[in-house]
């Protein structure tokens, strides 16, 4: 199996990687050796078109037995009627989400993509932009939160057939309550995409959607720590609305050892460990935010309350980008990414601020004492991100701490 000797070592060198530098990425994590054992097992051999009982082809029996586990340990998680746990991808579960309910130019409103949004959520250059009419709301300018009195009054003006919340970098907790009753006024259907805090809400420590929203979107591979994919949950209404969409109205066959592995994660996160990992995620968010305020970082919103934060540099030093500051903490083994902030007058490909997010660090270990160190660390880099002596001593800091927090020993 091993003979291929090129790609083996590529995968023995990211292995590397991600043992000897802070992971930082807020979509990131480390899944279990569980999880990775059922994505690479036979099952990736099955095709099994359909759903449970109801194959195109033969030899699905065993297929079956585990993706209804899946499908009923989701509806579990979450108190769900219904799971469709097929989606390869957060993003397709969200396409899938709109084909089943909306119909080609149909007006929806959903999050600026430059506050926080996702681009799914209608950008021109994803099928959501082309395919239906979006309308952005965003944050308020005084206290970067989301901005409900914009959402009800574009809800009013609109009349959008549905509303879609969720972000990709917003640091706050998003409130499916007040979102639910701006749809009922304007009798809209209410999507949520829950992409990001799939982990929070099943720890319990985000409000849980499900029975609010009428479609619950997410990702199973960010805080919710399971293989890289995506599914949906739904009232039993929409159940037969959304199976079809997502096959044979998008995908073909579905990656059943995918399945299987977000089957084991959906049983990982109903554990009592898990709402103790949830809390420690929120908890070294703040810490670490707080860390990056001493060093004199701007704080987007003033800090966090989920499981990442958004840092304005120009207050710390208005000639850094988001792109030089990203490859300077790059060199020194400590991996995020730069995101546009609020009212970002830098491009999306430069940016002025970074995402920085706290899932994989809080699964390798880390607690708020090491959340400080890497503040401190992140500090040190960006006050001479051109000094390569810094940056070096600062990368071996960074391997000192990590082989104490090895994701994969
Ligand atoms: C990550 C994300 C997605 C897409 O997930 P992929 O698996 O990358 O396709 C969709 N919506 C939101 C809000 C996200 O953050």
């Amino acid at each position: 199996m091993t003979e291929d000797r090129v790609l083996f070592d590529i995968i023995r060198r990211e292995e590397e990687r991600q043992n000897t530098t802070v992971q930082l990425i807020a979509s990131e994590n480390f899944t279990s050796r569980a999880v990775m054992a059922a994505t690479g097992s036979v099952l990736t051999n099955k095709y099994s078109e359909g759903y449970p009982g109801k194959r195109y082809y033969g030899g699905n029996r065993v297929i079956d037995e585990a993706e209804d586990l899946a499908r009923r340990r989701a509806c579990e998680l979450f108190g769900a009627d219904h799971a469709n746990v097929q989606p390869h991808s957060g993003a397709n579960a969200n396409l899938a989400a709109y084909m089943a309910v909306l119909e080609p130019g149909d007006t929806v409103l959903g999050m600026r993509l430059d506050q926080g949004g996702h681009l799914t959520h209608g950008s021109p250059v994803n099928a959501s932009g082309r395919l239906y009419h979006f309308v952005s709301y965003g944050v308020t300018e005084s206290d970067e939160r989301l901005d409900l009195d914009q959402l009800a009054a574009l809800a009013d003006e609109h009349h959008p057939k549905m509303i879609v919340a969720g972000a990709t970098a917003y640091p706050r907790i998003i409130d499916p309550e007040p979102i639910r009753r701006i749809a009922d006024a304007a009798g809209a259907l209410f999507l949520f995409d829950a992409a990001h805090v799939a982990g929070l809400i099943a720890g319990g420590v985000h409000p849980n959607p499900v029975g609010v929203a009428d479609i619950v979107t997410f990702t199973t591979h960010k805080t919710l720590r399971g293989p890289r994919g995506g599914a949906i949950l739904c009232r039993e209404e929409l159940a037969a609305a959304i199976d079809k969409a997502v096959f044979p109205g998008l995908q073909g066959g579905p990656l059943e050892h995918v399945i299987a592995a977000k089957a084991v994660a959906f049983l990982e996160a109903s554990q009592p460990e898990f709402r103790e990992y949830a809390a420690q995620i929120v908890r070294n968010a703040r810490a670490l935010a707080e860390g990056l305020a001493a060093e004199g970082f701007r704080i987007v919103s003033g800090g966090t309350d989920n499981h990442l934060m958004l840092v304005d540099l120009r207050p710390f030093d208005g000639d850094l980008t988001g792109k030089a500051a990203q490859e300077a903490l790059d060199r020194a083994g400590i991996t995020l990414n730069k995101n546009q902030i609020p009212g970002d007058p830098r491009s999306p490909f430069v940016c002025s601020g970074l995402r920085i997010g706290t899932p994989a660090v809080t699964t390798a270990g880390m607690g708020e004492a090491e959340m400080g160190h890497i503040a401190r660390l992140i500090g040190r880099v960006l006050r001479r991100p051109g000094d390569t002596a810094e940056i070096d001593a600062v990368r071996e800091e960074v391997a000192v701490l990590c082989s104490k927090f090895t994701p994969y020993p």
